[in-house]
């Protein structure tokens, strides 16, 4: 299965600080025909990525390398961090060749996972994330914190940020300095299309996204040194869940029906004034929310975020490509 076979780290910390040096491929079975999708129909794809509300995922560690007892525990604790902010629970299980998500640790492969729920459609027992740094030392490091929040933000249905179709309002990526850096630092070395599909390109406008405007402190947000971009803006690595990426997740997996955050600081109404959701789009997220209606909370979110994103479309954007995960999924 070489598409999901996923490029890593590496290199030469004199030149590059050792936080440029990761990087991730989302990967996504769910193929649209013929080529790219349109608007309301990939909204609806993405939504039906989503996991159900209050759902138990069970997970598990699989071959070829299911880890030590080291590497597994930093991913069980890591993970406790989106069970504080999405109404979703990770199971682990014994047998991991059994488990919905399925974890393996090979350092020549990268660090990828699927997206969502298309997870499901992964033949078992084969791994539906990997990570190609995560190691058996003691202590948690924030790079294997970063990448842990990474893969399981894509477990839970979130794409790159760094792709968002809002980028260009911020960003104009120096294509040249980026491909080469590719080249040079990723074992294997990435090629032009690789790059392209898992950093340049953006999501379509109307199209899948994660959230409402590109959020440079995201967890799904690459590192990005300054000579990445024409602005000369530096985007360190994001090791920790933004107050975005928390808002988020609750909004699309909200607590709600007796169940709680064990963070009692996790609510509706700090997840809607951390998103900026306000007016008739707010009181309807609580109306559905007093119902304990979480279909209805996250397609009232939904269309928010998507009037939010209609709003700046007279911005000028890059040109729309390939979204990667389709990309990687037919490669
Ligand atoms: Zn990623």
């Amino acid at each position: 299965m070489s598409s999901e076979t996923a490029p890593q780290q590496i290199l030469s910390t004199d030149e590059n600080p050792e936080w440029y040096s990761y990087c991730c491929s989302e990967l996504s079975k769910v193929n649209p025909t013929g080529g790219r999708l349109d608007g309301m129909r990939a909204i609806l794809t993405r939504a039906a990525w989503m996991w159900d509300n209050g759902r138990t995922i069970t997970v598990g560690f699989v071959a070829p390398v299911s880890g030590t007892a080291v590497q597994q525990a930093k991913v069980r604790e890591v993970v406790k961090e989106w069970e504080k902010h999405a109404n979703l629970k990770f199971r682990f299980i014994p047998n991991g060749n059994d488990a919905e998500i399925r974890i393996s640790f090979q350092t020549n492969n990268g660090s990828w996972s699927y997206v969502g729920n298309t997870a499901l459609q992964i033949a078992k027992p084969n791994p539906t994330m990997n990570y190609g740094w995560v190691y058996s030392t003691a202590g948690i490091t924030e790079n294997e914190r970063g990448v842990i929040l990474h893969e399981f933000g894509h477990a839970i249905g979130y794409l790159h940020e760094h792709q968002s179709p809002r980028r260009g309002e911020k960003l104009t990526l120096n294509e040249p300095v980026i491909i080469d850096y590719y080249r040079r630092t990723q074992n294997p070395p990435w090629d032009e299309a690789k790059t392209r599909a898992n950093v340049i390109n953006v999501y379509s406008r109307a199209e899948v996204s994660n959230f409402s405007a590109t959020d440079f402190t995201s967890i799904m947000m690459y590192f990005m040194p300054a000579n990445f971009n024409l602005q000369g803006i530096a985007i360190p690595p994001n090791n920790r869940l933004s107050a975005v990426d928390k808002a988020y997740a609750y909004l699309n997996y909200p607590f709600m029906g007796g169940s709680a955050s064990v963070d009692p600081s996790v609510t509706l109404a700090n997840a809607l004034n951390a998103a900026g959701v306000t007016g008739t789009a707010r009181t309807n997220i609580a109306a559905e929310y007093t119902e304990g209606d979480w279909r209805g909370l996250r397609a009232e979110f939904t269309r928010w975020t998507l009037n939010q994103r209609a709003a700046s479309a007279s911005a000028p954007a890059e040109p729309a490509a390939e979204p990667a995960a389709e990309a990687e999924a037919e490669a």
